[in-house]
């Protein structure tokens, strides 16, 4: 157990844990029984991450019966007859990324030796449910579902109505006449959308998925209504028997046979007339083969006329398959590998007010925890008032949430269908977001501008203040490693600071007493502070936070006012009329910088500037020249500085930027690993220039 773990925080992990194990316990006896989703597969698998998580750290928490051991529903209930597996049939692990999938073979070098010879095979993870068919002389004996791994259900009957299954194969064909194969049963998309297209014409509810439809079709005990749809399967595991049977005496699995490589087990049951996705497996010569595979399936995972939720990538030799073997849910020699989805469906749990450090109140949702772009999102944001009310967004509702790249994840649509159903039986209460009147941290009464709500207590507003001083410390800005959210609000509620430049005033006797702050910490965080007084001035410009100021603002001010003094007298002194003809510099922002340097806040900064002996480092000012006048220049591949930084450069010299080649192109600027500009260029005759050649020419 951890030590550090006390009493209360014991009690609640475990009720933590109690309630992910409760929830998953519950959608997964809805999906695997039921045959419904009550909740987004990435709120699931959110969740599991979560529990599995818990476990790793805390192994002393985990249940005999925990639902990360468990196969399928684990709790097995069923009208079928039940039946053993011969072998058991397991579920797969998950790799969420690149650095996942690279992990995984990391796993596997720890057993078999990193300098082993092997081959991967990657295929398609078909959504649908897994089925395990015995066959005996040839003939399909039985059919039977996962169930918990080790005992499905008999579903031989309807599983004959899958018209391009082969139910009897000519025993010439056979190198051995009982075997057992494992696959998918799915639904076609384009059946699936007859299905509802039909369910909608006579007024009954729409399936939600395919999977689940399918699921539901099979797993039916009047045969005739699986007929009715039009199931397929897929198939990608073989297992040969010298005399296949369901004693155990009876059962000889087979020790010789002349397929030791999954990919031509896989060959071989084509052959024998299986559907086994032969156009989308491929062997590959290693992981960055499996790895390129994973991205272009990514891009292209909605293309097929059937559904996935991944790639499965595995190892392809079968003897090092063995000495891999498995744990207890999911075999070692394969790997579930997620496509990471930017968008998916979740529950809004309530709606907090966050006050930003200009002011502005954003309504930011707390969500049930979803798997997004590989990570676990829990919040996200709304923006606005104004945009809370255009979504019609309530506490309650389900809603669309995206997180592409960077950016904050955000809700982006609401799920009305959704609103008529119910969740546990009990119909959902939808709360409105109401707009507030007051600050919900210094109670002043609120202004609106424009589109935004906000607090006028800039100086006052215990928020604003700690969001400031966060930001003065990011990475953009000043970046004061060691100085995170965390130990602003210490420092704050320790009164030890008011603004960001209280923080050169820090003495190591003021930081040592506070909580996790050891010696080593302390001399860090001093070390960063003095570091941070080295910054370019456009940085100290970015970090104070005038509005509309960010990073490029300050960038392009800087290049022309390379001193805080210079620039207010600029503003000031000259009224910014030469500030204005920036290309990029606006009213807006000029009115934004008049505000500051007529604020109140403006005084305690040039007092502490000044007392501080602030002197930022000047940036190379900008030069200016016509050298590139008419030219137009395309760039592409890495270079040694972003886009941007180029895009300027060539600005700055009157040229102009393109983002296509074409015959009008002056110039390719090319880094490493360019892709089809590169070959277009070449073709087109466009000249190619380095980022060496591009230099001197400038
Ligand atoms: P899994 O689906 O993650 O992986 C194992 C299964 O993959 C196998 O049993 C097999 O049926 C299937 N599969 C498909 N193509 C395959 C191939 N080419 N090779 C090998 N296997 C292949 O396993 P699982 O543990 O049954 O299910 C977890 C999945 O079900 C997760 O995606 C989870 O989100 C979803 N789920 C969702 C809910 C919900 O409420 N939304 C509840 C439970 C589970």
């Amino acid at each position: 157990m951890n030590m550090s773990v006390n009493v209360q925080d014991l009690s609640l992990l475990k009720e933590k844990y109690s309630e992910l194990q409760s929830k998953l316990k519950h959608w997964s006896h809805k999906y695997y029984i039921e045959n419904i989703s009550e909740v987004e597969d990435a709120v699931y698998d959110a969740h599991l991450e979560e529990l599995k998580a818990l476990e790793t750290e805390h192994p002393d928490l985990v249940e005999a019966d925990s639902i990360t051991k468990t196969i399928g529903s684990g709790v097995y209930q069923t009208s079928f007859t039940k039946t053993y597996h011969l072998e058991k049939m397991m579920s797969l692990d998950n790799a969420f990324g690149e650095e996942d999938i690279r992990d995984w073979e990391n796993r596997i070098n720890r057993i078999i030796g990193e300098e082993t010879p092997r081959e991967y095979v990657f295929e398609l993870k078909i959504d649908g449910l897994s089925i395990a068919l015995d066959y005996k002389n040839g003939k399909l004996y039985r059919a039977a579902t996962r169930g918990n791994g080790k005992v499905g259900e008999d579903v031989t009957a309807n599983l004959m109505t899958i018209k391009s299954l082969p139910k009897e194969i000519p025993l010439e064909l056979l190198e051995k006449s009982d075997f057992s194969i494992r696959g998918e049963v799915y639904l076609p998309k384009e059946d699936f959308k007859k299905i509802n297209a039909e369910r909608e014409k006579e007024g009954l509810d729409l399936y939600a998925n395919p999977r689940n439809t399918a699921s539901g079709a099979l797993r039916q005990l009047d045969p005739k209504i699986t007929a009715a749809r039009n199931l397929d399967a897929i198939f990608y595991n073989y297992f040969p028997y010298n005399n296949l049977g369901y004693a155990e005496t009876e059962q000889v699995k087979s020790s010789s046979n002349s397929i030791n490589e999954h990919f031509n087990s896989l060959e071989y049951l084509e052959k024998l007339g299986f559907h086994v996705n032969k156009e989308h497996n491929h062997l590959c010569k290693n992981i960055e083969e499996v790895i390129s595979l994973y991205q272009e399936w990514q891009e292209k995972k909605d293309s097929l006329d059937f559904e996935i939720d991944g790639a499965v990538v595995k190892v392809n030799q079968l003897d090092l398959q063995k000495t891999l073997g498995e744990t207890s849910k999911a075999p070692r020699w394969a790997t579930a590998l997620k496509f990471s989805a930017e968008e998916a469906l979740t529950h809004v749990l309530s709606v907090d007010m966050e006050v930003g450090r200009t002011g502005a109140i954003t309504p930011v949702a707390n969500l049930e925890p979803v798997l997004l772009a590989g990570t676990t999102v829990k919040r996200a944001t709304i923006h606005n008032f104004d945009q809370v009310d255009r979504l019609g967004v309530k506490v309650g509702d389900f809603v669309l949430v995206r997180k592409a790249g960077e950016i904050i994840p955000e809700i982006i649509k609401v799920d009305e269908a959704k609103r008529r159903q119910s969740v546990n039986g009990e119909t959902i209460e939808l709360v409105d977001v109401t707009r507030p009147g007051h600050c919900p941290v210094c109670g002043t009464a609120l202004e609106q501008e424009d589109t935004i709500l906000r607090c006028p207590n800039i100086v006052g507003c215990a928020a604003q203040i700690q969001r400031r001083i966060e930001h003065w410390a990011s990475k953009k800005a000043m970046d004061i490693a060691g100085l995170g959210p965390a130990v602003v609000e210490q420092l704050l509620s320790e009164k030890l600071i008011k603004n960001p430049f209280d923080l050169y005033k820090l003495k190591f006797d003021d930081l040592a007493p506070l909580e996790r702050m050891a010696e080593k910490s302390v001399n860090n965080l001093l070390a960063a502070l003095e570091k941070s007084r080295e910054i370019p001035f456009h940085r100290f410009l970015h970090a104070l936070g005038i509005k509309h100021v960010g990073l490029n603002v300050s960038e392009l001010i800087a290049s022309v006012y390379p001193s805080l003094f210079e620039l207010e007298k600029e503003v000031l002194g000259n009224h910014g009329v030469d500030l204005l003809k920036l290309d990029g510099l606006g009213e807006k922002i000029l009115y934004s910088l008049k505000h500051f340097f007529e604020s109140e806040i403006y005084v305690q900064v040039k007092r502490d500037y000044i007392d501080l002996g602030f002197d930022f480092k000047e940036l190379v000012k900008r030069e200016l020249s016509d050298k590139f006048a008419g030219m137009t220049f395309v760039i592409t591949g890495t270079l040694s500085e972003s886009r941007s930084y180029f895009e300027k450069i060539i600005k700055d010299n009157g040229g102009k930027v393109s983002s296509s080649v074409s015959k009008k192109t002056s110039y390719l600027l090319c880094g490493d690993d360019a892709g089809s500009k590169l070959t277009k260029a070449q073709d087109l005759g466009v000249e190619v220039l380095s980022e060496e050649k591009f230099r001197e020419m400038v």
